[in-house]
């Protein structure tokens, strides 16, 4: 990559992957040189994800295997401090329904206030992904809900798997 390069990161708990994260990654690599999909590596006992780090960017790279100018990197300190480490300059963030809307405000005035240089680039979310989380997967999958639709090829079963596991222990 020359020093030119125009780099994004698309940071997130991936836990896991949805369709709409997806959507969201394709559409920066059609306006980037170069994405980091950054992956969360921070658990609180109350957050703890259901996958770990490794599987959850397993899943990514599956799912932008096509995508040539796409990485996936865990981080555990300030995004905006991420950004700098990678050298981009853009944060990319999906906003979905308008409760996404207070939150991302919020954080983007603090990001600002760290880091100056480094801005943020909101793309609103494809109608079909609209209402689509992580954690709404993973609840209909709780309840045996059809999440094929929802997530890429191979997530929905790790999921099915990991949360009958869950109900038996
Ligand atoms: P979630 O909110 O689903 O737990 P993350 O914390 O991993 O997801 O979110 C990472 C980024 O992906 C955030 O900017 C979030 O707004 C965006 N995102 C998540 N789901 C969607 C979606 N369905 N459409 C567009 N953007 C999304």
């Amino acid at each position: 990559m020359s020093p030119e390069s125009r780099i994004c990161v698309c940071p997130g708990s991936y836990d896991p992957i949805t369709n709409g994260h997806l959507d969201i990654i394709q559409r920066s690599a059609e306006l980037f040189d170069e994405v980091v999909v950054a992956v969360v590596n921070l658990s609180t006992r109350k957050n703890k994800p259901l996958f770990g780090i490794d599987e959850r960017i397993g899943f990514i790279e599956t799912a932008t295997s096509d995508l040539e100018n796409v990485r996936i990197e865990p981080f555990d300190i300030l995004v905006v401090d991420f950004a700098r480490k990678v050298g981009a300059k853009t944060i990319v963030k999906g906003l979905r329904a308008i409760s996404d809307f207070e939150y991302e405000f919020e954080m983007h005035q603090l990001n600002r206030m760290q880091a100056p240089d480094v801005d943020t680039l909101y793309l609103m979310a494809s109608p079909q992904y609209s209402f689509l989380s992580s954690s709404g997967v993973k609840e209909i999958a709780t309840f045996g809900g059809n999440i094929g639709d929802l997530v890429p090829e191979g997530v929905a079963e790790r999921l099915q798997e990991e949360l009958s596991r869950h109900r038996t222990v």
